[in-house]
């Protein structure tokens, strides 16, 4: 045996589950495809004296606990999210939205959970539509379900989503201050000073699994292939590589995961996000109109693709963030970079009726993709109509031997998060350590 543990992937699920595991005094191998961990949590530098640019994971949604404690350990704190909401009205006009966009969605969508049976967001919405009263409420749930789930309302859900709401995260939101980057790189520095074994640009390929015994086959960025053999394997990959995606990240089990999962991951669908990040030479919007937009936080602008943008307030900064979620990301499919970047400042500017200013202060900009990206193939999990409890049956460990985190197995409302997946990677970490300690009683696996 390499190891009593193989992880694999190096996001947050996978360096939680490390480093719990590391700290069972467990001999740990951690598989990572990219050059990089953190996953869907990727950072990209601006200027010294701005925050990051966050082109994943970058609120925190509710009380999510284990984030908090991973901050907290990492010497960081959050900060509140503050300032104004602006919505462009149906005449075109910026003007202040007063009600709270996102409560006014999950109220409509909270009276789901009174559903004899589940049904798709869309057709649960449609039953509404006729009440004059709801119409706003009504549009709201439809924006919030494709903008802030990243899910087609079609096939999404409706009773995972009320359940969700209900369960888990509040609408509170707050940021790490410093971005996710610091808790992100003492989660790694602890894993190696755990004695985690790391290896980036190793990609999983084929997981041969039987009780006490799986063989990890990987290709490393030379080519070559190479196997990590363990007693156990915590699989943290994103549903959309486990459901036979076409990236690159694609894995073969051998033998095939057994049918009660087949039909969980059928059930679990990825949401489609591109995210621009622009910076520019100064907060141009903060000066027009007298000042107007001084304060502003977010922007809805009712036309897709970019149906939000988003300042850092209540932190000053050139950064604004452009959001295309849901179905209206395909507009954006196999558009090139700098075209996408080109729609999102135009957009941001239309706002204001400034678009030439706009283009004329961009400075910098990062842009991802993340149904285009081959290991992560779509940005996070949602339940399809009739879905049930495909999270619950996702996370089930399989003989033993393999066993399975990652926001898509989160099941206590924070699913698609941060504070989720690491939640799951410990979970996951724990049931490693009780399946050893039972199958070697007499402590001949690592520190047990
Ligand atoms: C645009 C966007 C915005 C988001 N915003 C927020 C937010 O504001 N707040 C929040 O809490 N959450 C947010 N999330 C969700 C959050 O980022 C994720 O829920 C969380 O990071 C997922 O962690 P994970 O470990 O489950 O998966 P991942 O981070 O995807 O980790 C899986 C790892 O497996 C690796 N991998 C894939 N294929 C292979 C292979 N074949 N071999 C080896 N390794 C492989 C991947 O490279 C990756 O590193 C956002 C996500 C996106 C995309």
């Amino acid at each position: 045996m390499d190891a009593d543990a193989v992880v694999i992937g190096a996001g947050a699920a996978g360096l939680a589950a490390a480093r719990r595991l590391a700290a069972g005094s467990l001999r740990v191998v951690l598989l990572e495809a990219r050059d990089r961990t953190g996953g869907r949590v990727r950072w990209r530098a601006f200027e010294a004296a701005e925050p990051p640019a966050e082109l994943g994971a970058e609120f925190i949604h509710g009380p999510a606990e284990t984030t908090m404690r991973l901050l907290r350990e990492a010497g960081s704190a959050a900060i509140a999210t503050g300032g104004e909401s602006w919505v462009r009205d149906e005449s075109g006009e910026l003007v202040r939205e007063e009600d709270d966009f996102a409560a006014a969605a999950a109220a409509t969508l909270e009276r789901a959970s009174a559903l004899a049976h589940d049904e798709s967001v869309e057709r649960f919405l449609r039953r509404f539509e006729r009440d004059e009263a709801l119409r706003g409420s009504v549009a709201a749930a439809r924006a919030f379900v494709e903008g802030f789930e990243a899910a087609d309302p079609a096939i999404a859900s409706v009773r995972a989503i009320a359940d969700e709401l209900q369960s888990g995260t509040d609408s509170t939101s707050a940021r790490p201050v410093g971005g996710y980057a610091p808790a992100f790189d003492f989660l790694r520095a602890h894993c190696v000073d755990a004695g985690v074994r790391l290896f980036l640009n190793a990609v999983v390929r084929r997981i041969v699994w039987r009780r006490g015994d799986v063989i990890v086959e990987y290709a490393g960025n030379d080519g070559v292939s190479r196997t990590v053999r363990a007693r156990a394997a915590v699989v943290t990959l994103p549903a959309g590589i486990l459901r036979g995606g076409d990236g690159a990240g694609g894995v073969v089990f051998d033998p095939e995961l057994p049918a009660a999962k087949r039909a969980a991951l059928s059930c679990i669908e990825m949401g489609h996000v591109v995210k621009v990040v622009m910076g520019f030479r100064s907060p141009f919007w903060e000066r027009l109109h007298e000042g107007r937009y001084r304060d502003a936080a977010f922007f809805r602008s009712g036309t897709p693709p970019f149906m939000a943008y988003w300042t850092q307030m209540p932190l000053r900064s050139r950064l604004v963030t452009a959001w295309s979620g849901g179905p209206g990301t395909a507009a954006l499919r196999n558009v090139p970079e700098v075209d996408i970047v080109d729609r999102a400042v135009a957009g941001f500017g239309a706002l204001f009726d400034a678009t030439t200013l706009a283009r004329s202060e961009l400075v910098w900009s990062a842009v991802h993709d993340w149904s285009g990206d081959p290991f992560a193939c779509g940005a996070y999990s949602y339940v399809t109509a009739g879905g049930g409890n495909a999270r619950e049956a996702l996370a089930e460990s399989v003989d033993g031997a393999l066993f399975f985190a990652g926001e898509a197995t989160s099941f206590d409302g924070q699913g698609g998060t941060v504070s989720g997946a690491l939640e799951t990677g410990e979970r996951a970490a724990e049931e490693v350590v009780a399946a050893l300690r039972t199958a070697s009683p007499k402590g001949d696996v690592g520190g047990l």
